[in-house]
């Protein structure tokens, strides 16, 4: 196991503290592919409980006794048939990663991350977030008697992540700007050693997100998905689970990869742009602006794993309004009985645009990843929602009301 950086591809021991290389370069972790191979078959993967540590042979762990779970992963796998007869499609999934501990995927990337600082022996961490990262870091850390830091943007903040981040006992500072400013001000504290940061930035993150790739197939009975479409905003995930892809098929568990298709809010969608203008840089969104406040992020930390997962798979990037994000929520809550925060529904908004354009085949075998809970933005879903009709406590008016249906 080590560090490598992916861009000048120089190598740190496992044990280091570091965030990003010498040449500012992101990090990935890397592994003997060889002897994981040897160890492991599906057999062998379905004797443990679904979930992140199912996959213990491919993440960074040296201490088993050192993780800090709160049973994240094994989320459902919905095959959506009524929504895939509406759109005309002939086999799509959604991967309700709502379903976590603290309601996202974000869960998934901090019983890894916490079990790193655990294994450092670290005892204050922190984040910036636009509230899921928050929320999970401050239950992880709650778990395993660590002090929470994070930094939110003022305003903006859906009220169930809040309120999560509050309760669990974090010391939440909200400050005057965007995510953005938050990430720069949090990663400042990070270099001055105040605080362990568990950002995306930090390729341990991901080594737990990329299990989503792993379920998806585990779930598929070993199968991959011809195409995986997933909501992006600093990009860490779709990084991640393109990484979990390959390191299946690298491993001979799996037999080939899925297209990668990343979809970004209309007014934050620098990956977007970019992908259009087949560029590998981007230019960052300096105002971003979007009800999906999890995708809320103009200058993506993660960019140039995300464009990479994109252009090598062949998949594509996509970007929709907020009134399409609300339309795809509405819908897959009444065709199939999920409820997801905004963000979440972008990937619905994306398939439904990009089936439009004739981008994407009917026949494609599609796995859409929904990365929120519902009850995250409560205030999105009132605000999209019709009014309860309220009346007197009088039977006659209640079957009047019944009766106009
Ligand atoms: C964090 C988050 C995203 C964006 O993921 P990135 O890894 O930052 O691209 C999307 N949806 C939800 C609900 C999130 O919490
Ligand atoms: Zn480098």
């Amino acid at each position: 196991m080590i560090q490598k950086c992916i861009v000048c591809g120089k190598e740190y021991d496992i044990d280091d503290i570091r965030y990003t290389c010498e040449c500012g370069g992101l990090l990935e972790i890397k592994y003997d592919y060889e002897s994981i191979k040897e160890k492991v078959s599906k057999e062998s993967l379905r004797k443990r409980e679904i979930g992140v540590w199912r996959y213990l042979d491919y993440l960074p762990v040296k201490d088993p006794k050192k993780i800090v779970t709160l049973h994240e992963g094994g989320t459902p796998l919905y095959k959506c048939d009524n929504l895939a007869k509406e759109l005309g499609l002939k086999e799509l999934y959604v991967k309700n990663e709502g379903a976590n501990p603290t309601g996202s995927f974000k869960d998934r990337g901090m019983t890894m991350g916490v079990t790193r600082a655990n294994e450092l022996g670290v005892n204050i961490v922190g984040c910036a977030s636009t509230g899921n990262t928050s929320a999970s870091l401050a239950a992880y850390s709650a778990r395993s008697n660590k002090k929470c830091i994070v930094l939110l943007p003022s305003g903006n903040v859906a009220l169930g992540k809040l309120a999560q981040a509050m309760f669990y006992g974090a010391k939440v500072i909200q400050i005057n700007g965007n995510f953005d400013d938050a990430l720069l001000m949090v990663r400042k504290l990070a270099e001055e050693g105040k605080l362990y940061l568990l950002n995306s930035v930090n390729p341990f993150r991901l080594e737990g997100q990329k299990t989503i790739g792993f379920e998806i197939c585990d779930q598929l009975n070993w199968e991959v998905p011809d195409r995986v479409i997933l909501p992006v905003g600093n990009a860490g995930n779709i990084s991640a689970i393109w990484k979990g892809f390959k390191e299946f098929k690298e491993t001979g568990i799996t037999d080939k990869l899925p297209k990668m298709t990343g979809i970004q809010a209309e007014g934050a969608k620098p990956i977007v742009e970019a992908f259009k203008k087949g560029q590998k840089t981007i230019v960052p969104e300096k105002h971003p602006e979007t009800i999906a406040t999890a995708i809320r992020i103009g200058n993506p930390v993660n960019y140039p794993k995300a464009l990479d997962a994109i252009y090598s798979s062949g998949g594509l990037a996509e970007s929709v309004t907020d009134e399409e994000i609300v339309e795809a929520q509405k819908l897959l809550a009444r065709k199939e009985g999920i409820f997801v925060e905004p963000a979440s529904a972008a990937s619905i908004a994306g398939l439904i645009k990009l089936i439009e354009m004739d981008a994407i085949d009917r026949d494609e075998k599609i796995v859409c990843i929904t990365t929120g809970h519902g009850l995250k933005d409560p205030d999105a879903a009132i605000r999209a929602s019709e009014r309860p009709i309220e009346i007197e406590c009088d039977m006659d008016v209640l079957h009047s009301i019944i009766n106009e249906e």
